[in-house]
């Protein structure tokens, strides 16, 4: 490794000059890690020529209710990787209602979600990752991308990188699709997140001198029922809202918490749109909760759409780059899925020594990754615009077979396909 300065006088110093790298895989998160953890897996050989490019420090904050499904621990576990191992609570049911009534879902002796935090569910990935021999460099932004003839030039904060193919993991805002990609069309939701005390906390009341209970004992009991379960309440979509707000129950560092939020594909977009906050506000407040007690964040989602590209010449692009579950917003377990279909693309192209990645899309699209993500899709374009109280409330309260078979089919169980 050579140092150099690039443009004297306003690049200070560069740290890096880095030629012939195979494989620049920008973006540490799950979609990142998991190409670099599936490559190294299937072609052992190349794992000495990926590095990952990290803007951020592990553990780093990332904001997300880390709901993990039965399809995200496959694809661990296929890994070899023991997600057990990564502090976590579990919801025992999980709950999809329109008004606070609708169907639940239940299976024995099973957890339905595995609930994580980012920071330390992504900062295990990535010791994993290590502990296998993959190259990381965190606190490294990435700024510019050009891909050329012999392959790509990586500009960074740090200094210039070469690699023969990149592959963008940098997430819904990441700068590889916006530079490679400057005028494609933007299929994005806007989420707001809160994390609260647990129920009981707040059931017992904050003060020393407060009552046991200063709540009626209908909603105690509410509160005590909800506490190991995950709910999802479609109750804004009547009011152009094309999502959801949730409840999960969280962990942080070991303490009992709830994770709400709200969710909207913005897919109603063009009709009149309500501040998210009121609707997250009211259903915490029906709960005992005051919204403006804590802090909100945001982040947008990039959903998939059929539309979306996902490779140029020497570019492959995975998880939220790509597009996330348009119906939820779930993207960790397709972020990992994305992860496998890149790493097939990536040791194929370098059996060839060819990196048009032409066939890419195809390959998503023909994958359980890609069908299921389709379905959603379809499925997404259904259930919101239809956005009637009385079909709403038919939905997720009278259709339960139809939804948990719809569900089983089309929505999970799609990794179990995926090697
Ligand atoms: C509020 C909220 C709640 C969510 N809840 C859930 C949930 O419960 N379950 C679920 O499955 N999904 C959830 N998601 C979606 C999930 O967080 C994403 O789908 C998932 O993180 C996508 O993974 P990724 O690796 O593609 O991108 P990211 O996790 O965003 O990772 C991208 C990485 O790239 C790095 N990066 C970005 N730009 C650069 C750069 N220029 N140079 C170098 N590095 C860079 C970032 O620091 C980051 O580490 C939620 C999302 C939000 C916003």
């Amino acid at each position: 490794m050579t140092s150099v300065t690039l443009k004297p006088g306003r690049v200070p110093t560069l740290k890096y000059s880095e030629m012939d790298r195979g494989i620049i895989i920008i973006g540490g998160g799950p979609s990142g890690l998991s190409t670099a953890l599936h490559l190294q897996r299937i072609a052992p050989h190349l794992t000495h020529r990926i590095l990952i490019l990290e803007k951020e420090r592990y553990p780093r904050f990332k904001l997300c209710a880390g709901g993990l499904t039965v399809d995200a621990e496959i694809i661990l576990e296929h890994l070899r990787l023991d997600v057990g191992e990564v502090p976590h609570v579990f919801a025992n049911d999980i709950h999809f209602d329109f008004e606070s009534k609708g169907l639940s879902i239940r299976i024995p002796k099973q957890h339905v979600l595995r609930v994580i935090r980012r920071d330390e569910f992504d900062n295990w990935l990535a010791e994993k990752a290590r502990s296998r021999g993959i190259e990381i460099r965190e606190g490294i932004s990435v700024k510019n991308i050009i891909p050329n003839q012999n392959g790509v030039t990586i500009e960074t904060d740090q200094g210039i990188f070469h690699a023969q193919a990149i592959v963008g993991a940098d997430g819904s805002n990441g700068i590889t699709r916006h530079t490679i990609f400057p005028n494609a069309p933007l299929y994005t939701a806007r989420v707001l997140e809160v994390i609260t005390p647990e129920y009981n906390v707040i059931a017992r009341g904050t003060k020393p001198d407060e009552p046991i209970s200063i709540f009626n004992k209908d909603t105690r009991n509410d509160m005590q029922s909800r506490e190991m379960a995950a709910y999802f309440d479609f109750f804004p979509v009547p009011n152009n809202i094309a999502g959801y707000v949730w409840d999960f129950p969280t962990q942080i560092k070991g303490e009992a918490m709830r994770c709400w939020g709200i969710y909207d594909t913005n897919l109603l977009a063009g009709e009149k749109r309500p501040q998210l906050k009121e609707p997250l506000a009211k259903e915490m407040s029906r709960l005992g909760f005051d919204l403006n007690d804590y802090e909100i964040k945001g982040h947008p989602i990039r959903w998939f759409s059929p539309e979306n590209q996902m490779s140029a010449a020497k570019v492959l692009l995975v998880g939220d780059a790509v597009g996330a579950d348009p119906i939820f917003g779930e993207g960790i377990s397709i972020a990992l899925g994305y992860g496998a279909i890149a790493a097939r693309e990536l040791s194929e192209s370098f059996q060839r020594g060819e990196f048009s990645f032409r066939r890419y899309k195809r390959r998503v699209m023909g994958s359980a990754l890609g069908q299921t993500l389709i379905a959603r899709w379809i499925i997404a374009y259904i259930v919101y615009p239809l956005k009637w109280r009385w079909f709403q409330i038919l939905l997720w309260r009278f259709l339960k077979p139809i939804v948990i078979l719809i569900a089983w089919v089309f929505v999970l169980n799609w990794s179990r396909r995926i090697r």
